[in-house]
């Protein structure tokens, strides 16, 4: 439906490319036709929101895009201060000569997880625990909604890579160890985009790592991934094929090495495989200084660029040396090392996603979303979510669930921090733990069931007047890089002084793991009456307490393969080696209880 202020250019007055009547295609190629070399060299740069000194930056650069990166400090942190930053850069941008509106990029990889207040949803891991594509597709709209209340309009999420080695420290950013989990659950790019795309309240998707990021050699970050073209197609191709498929606007570039080949500089995979074969039409976006680590020193180099772009990347998040990158990037095309018709394809890819967006229709904050964020709604769905992602894998003599009758002792540092139990890329890109957003701990979810609640940290004070003990122990956050663990992968010496403490109480005792990932712990379940995994729940810790009082009885499946020791590590369904608990197992409660 269009109003009266959209439809200027139906008296055939103004260039094509402002005319909404038209089709995209033809707006396109109007507006390319009026860019100087300089208009679409500024489009193909994504610049960090802190590498632009001023909103005049981006009008003097050219710039078609700008993201507030995992690493930033935190982005104004109300809504409505994000949503004015947004319209400041926007406005910026509208004051080019061709007035080409930029897109901006944020990672909401578990709801808007850089905005205070905002829904937190649990990680992807905890989703693929679920086994719910619809559940998850409703967790992309209701993401899109608190996105785009704050202006944002394109969203660096899925996450589609297949984690084969848990030591990899993005595991929880993974669907799980199988391609068919991430190829199922990319419901939630349909939720994020719409239908098509155009906003209101929709955002555009982006599939990430392009390709094998969950691959590599050791489950080291970045690193290399040393697996045969089959494996590559058969592990972690299809997700990426399903999105495509959905029409997933944005397709981000990989760290990580394919066979010791970047795949930032991977012609046969992009060009190839991603655009020729998969007939991708979107974005290709690299990742955050992706060109510069091609050569793995600091600082990117005319070879880099070259590679890069020819390789068939479209937008480069560059993020501060935008200049610098353009300069170079003008002599490559001025030396005929990059062709012109390159620089074209890309500009057309880009220009066409805002239009597809209504950019150019609707540049500035929707605002009619603000109220979205963190609203109660959300917050159900989450909850539910959260439900349905806990997995139970231990239930001896019916320990579980808790009577509201019974005295409960609660301890372990991960009972009542809502930062611990949110992870990574909450607020901060690697989290912190902490009061650090709204919302409910597994604690006050827990003593909302009961009123027979103790609770102390670190254990103290148990004794055998307690019915029962739940110990909610496990990691605390992190994110890329710091997340790996190339040696031990069992839980630390603060939760393993707090659990022998119960275990010499002799109060049975129900472990609630909080972790990314699975960990080496079969020295200690034998202590444990009860053991639930409940991942990174995020902001609501009421929907851990629903399973743990049975108001809602376990549904949740592994999403992968549980090593009984870390050196089985990678370890993955179907490669034969003794799991302690296999890939899609998960108990329930007896019908009646
Ligand atoms: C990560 C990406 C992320 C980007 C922007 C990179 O370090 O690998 O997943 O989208 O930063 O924050």
């Amino acid at each position: 439906l269009l109003v009266a202020s959209e439809t200027p250019a139906l008296a055939g007055n103004g260039p094509a490319y402002k005319d909404s009547w038209r089709p995209v295609k033809v707006r396109v190629a109007d507006l390319l036709s009026r860019m100087s070399l300089d208009d679409k060299l500024g489009q193909m740069m994504q610049a960090e929101r802190l590498g632009v000194k001023s909103p005049a930056d981006v009008t003097t650069g050219r710039l078609g895009s700008l993201l507030s990166g995992g690493s930033s400090q935190p982005t104004p942190n109300t809504p409505v201060t994000w949503a004015d930053m947004y319209d400041g850069f926007q406005k910026a941008a509208l004051a080019t000569p061709l007035g080409i509106p930029l897109i901006y990029g944020v990672d909401a990889v578990h709801g808007h997880n850089g905005l205070y207040g905002a829904t937190v949803f649990p990680h992807n891991i905890g989703l693929g625990a679920t086994r719910d594509p619809n559940l998850v597709q409703r967790i992309g709209r209701a993401t899109a909604e608190e996105v785009s209340g704050t202006g944002i309009d394109w969203d660096f999420a899925p996450c589609l890579c297949v984690a084969r080695n848990d030591r990899w420290g993005r595991t929880y950013e993974s669907f799980g160890e199988v391609p068919q989990l991430a190829t199922e659950m990319t419901s939630i790019i349909t939720g994020l985009q719409g239908k098509e795309l155009n906003r209101p309240g929709s955002v555009m998707a982006t599939a990430k790592h392009y390709v094998g990021d969950g691959g590599t050699t050791g489950g080291v970050n970045e690193g290399n991934t040393e697996i045969s073209e089959q494996e590559l197609r058969q592990i972690h191709l299809p997700p990426f094929k399903a999105a495509i498929q959905r029409g997933v606007g944005s397709v981000m570039i990989s760290y990580s090495s394919w066979n010791s080949v970047k795949l930032h500089a991977n012609s046969y995979l992009v060009n190839d495989v991603l655009k020729k074969e998969l007939g991708f039409k979107g974005i290709v976006v690299s990742d955050y200084n992706g060109v510069d680590k091609i050569d793995g020193k600091t600082g990117f180099t005319p070879e880099e660029v070259e590679a890069s772009i020819n390789a068939g990347i479209d937008m480069v998040m560059v993020p501060y040396e935008w200049q610098k990158f353009i300069d170079t990037l003008r002599t490559l095309v001025q030396d005929g090392r990059v062709p012109m018709s390159r620089i074209d394809d890309a500009n057309k890819r880009i220009l066409t996603k805002k239009f597809e967006l209504g950019l150019f229709e609707h540049p500035l904050t929707d605002r009619r979303f603000l109220t979205t964020i963190g609203s109660e709604q959300h917050r159900d769905l989450a909850r539910q979510a959260v439900r349905e992602s806990q997995v139970l894998l231990k239930n001896e003599n019916h320990v579980l669930p808790l009577s509201k009758r019974d005295k409960i002792f609660v301890a372990g540092k991960n009972a009542d921090d809502i930062g611990n139990q949110s992870g990574g890329w909450t607020v901060g890109w690697q989290g912190t733990s902490g009061p650090v957003i709204p919302g409910t701990t597994i604690l006050q979810g827990i003593t909302s069931n009961s009123k027979k609640v103790t609770y102390a940290k670190d254990g103290t004070g148990i004794d055998k007047s307690y019915d029962v003990a739940v110990a909610v122990v496990g990691e605390t956050p992190y994110a890329e890089g710091k997340g790996d663990r190339p040696q031990g992968m069992g839980l630390d010496a603060a939760d393993l002084a707090t659990l022998q403490k119960l275990k010499d109480s002799g109060v049975p005792t129900v472990v609630v793991l909080v972790s990314g990932r699975p960990l080496d712990i079969a020295a200690q379940l034998p202590d444990w009456a009860g053991l639930v995994e409940s991942w990174l729940p995020g902001s609501e810790g009421q929907g851990v307490a629903d399973v743990l009082f049975g108001a809602y009885n376990p549904t949740g499946k592994l999403p992968v393969t549980w090593m009984r020791s870390a050196d089985q590590q990678p370890i993955n369904a179907g490669d034969g080696k003794p799991a302690l608990f296999p890939f899609g197992y998960g108990l329930h409660y007896p019908r009646h209880w």
